[in-house]
């Protein structure tokens, strides 16, 4: 589905504080899958997240989405390709303050100016179907961490995307609700979503349904797994 060719992500280039966070990655992100970066914290995992999800721009080198080369398309074009291919979820939720779950959930969409009431709805079976109906009306402050995590989960939802990229999705979570999660993940694989995430956690990369594990240190990739299960 993803394809990166040499991919470079420095950040304050040429200056005293250059930092090359991702270096000379190449790799190929598989559809239908789940597949998990690892790596200690600082490997440039939520930086290749980013780019891979179309929300910064490589240094140097080539992403491809499909086949089609996007890492240099114009930022109208990139918006676009992001809304309608990856829903995120963040690894602090990232939800706004202030306003209501369904808001929330709901505020992807709006760029896209889908039908008010239908765009309602959908986010009403997305809340059903985490298992959260009864937070609708609440604001986003007033959740638990596991029910923050679900609507941060919704929301990624919302435009129907092919890719779901997840950072450390369980680093504020429980052990009961790291599990919940892994069966939410479980879930999105059996409606054929493309799972991606990162994680330092082993119960996550030891979990039955990854596909495949691949490991950074120091910016670069160091190894690509298919998981164990035997
Ligand atoms: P990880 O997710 O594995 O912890 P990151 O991708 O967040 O790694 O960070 C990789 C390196 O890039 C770290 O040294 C971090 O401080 C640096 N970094 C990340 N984001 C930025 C940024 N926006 N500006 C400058 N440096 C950054
Ligand atoms: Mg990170």
């Amino acid at each position: 589905m993803i394809s990166l060719d040499n991919v470079c992500k420095t950040y304050h280039e040429g200056r005293e504080n250059e930092v090359r966070a991702v270096r000379e990655v190449s790799l190929e992100i598989g559809a239908d899958r789940t597949t998990v970066i690892r790596g200690p914290s600082g490997s440039g995992k939520t930086s290749l997240l980013t780019l891979i999800g179309c929300l910064s721009r490589p240094s140097s080198g080539r992403i491809r989405l499909g086949g089609e080369i996007i890492s240099g398309l114009p930022e109208k074009f990139m918006t676009g390709i992001r809304r309608q291919t990856f829903g995120f979820i963040f690894q602090r939720f990232n939800l706004i303050r202030g306003i209501t779950v369904l808001e929330n959930v709901m505020l992807p969409a709006y760029p896209l100016g889908t039908d008010h009431a239908a765009l309602k709805a959908r986010a009403g079976e997305l809340l059903e179907m985490l298992e959260i109906p009864g937070k609708a009306a609440m604001n986003a402050e007033q959740l638990s961490g596991g029910e923050a995590q679900r609507v941060a989960i919704a929301r990624a939802l919302i435009n129907d995307p092919q890719m779901v990229i997840a950072d450390e999705p369980t680093a504020n979570l429980d052990t009961r609700l790291t599990m919940q999660f892994l069966d939410i993940v479980r879930t999105l694989r059996g409606q054929g979503k493309t799972m991606l995430m990162t994680s330092h956690d082993p119960r996550i990369w030891s979990a039955d349904m990854v596909d495949t594990i691949i490991t950074m240190e120091d910016g670069r990739v160091t190894a690509v797994e298919a998981a164990d299960r035997s």
